[in-house]
């Protein structure tokens, strides 16, 4: 039986396990902590607990800054399982800040396939992620 198997493939020192890759290990904490902000989640800590109570509590939004959290977070976990199994399977590995901008990148190109209700916030959010304004809906039934 392979030992490492039983290791953290990305910092090889915590066990294999989901409390430990989301996002206790050091480089999945790392990853979290370079996209938590662009989600408005910068108060939410690396414990998976927090993110997912945070997560229940915006889980109906259809806020442009809650959808994006959602987006960030989802795409983030997909990222680190993919470069856990990366590091497991393939002699290849992705740097952090690599990891971060495919992250934002995810997020953003989805984003792009988006519309949201016009509100001086949901501009506030849309610009800080770079979006195009012809992907904006100004929506005159929006109170
Ligand atoms: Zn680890």
């Amino acid at each position: 039986m392979n030992l490492n198997l039983l290791c953290c493939s990305l910092c090889s020192r915590g066990p294999d396990s989901h409390e430990h890759l989301f996002f206790e290990c050091d480089e999945a904490k790392n990853i979290w902590y370079g996209v938590r902000e662009k989600a408005g989640m910068g108060a939410i800590q690396n414990s998976w607990n927090d993110i997912f109570e945070y997560l229940l509590s915006i889980a109906n939004s259809k806020k442009a800054a809650n959808v994006i959290a959602k987006l960030v977070v989802g795409a983030t976990v997909y990222f680190v399982w993919e470069e856990r199994n990366r590091r497991l399977f393939t002699p290849k590995r992705r740097t952090k800040e690599q990891l971060i901008e495919v992250v934002l990148f995810t997020v953003r190109m989805k984003l792009h396939t988006m519309r949201f209700r016009y509100s001086v916030h949901t501009e506030h959010v849309l610009q800080e992620w770079s979006l195009p304004r012809g992907l904006r809906v100004a929506d005159d039934d929006c109170g």
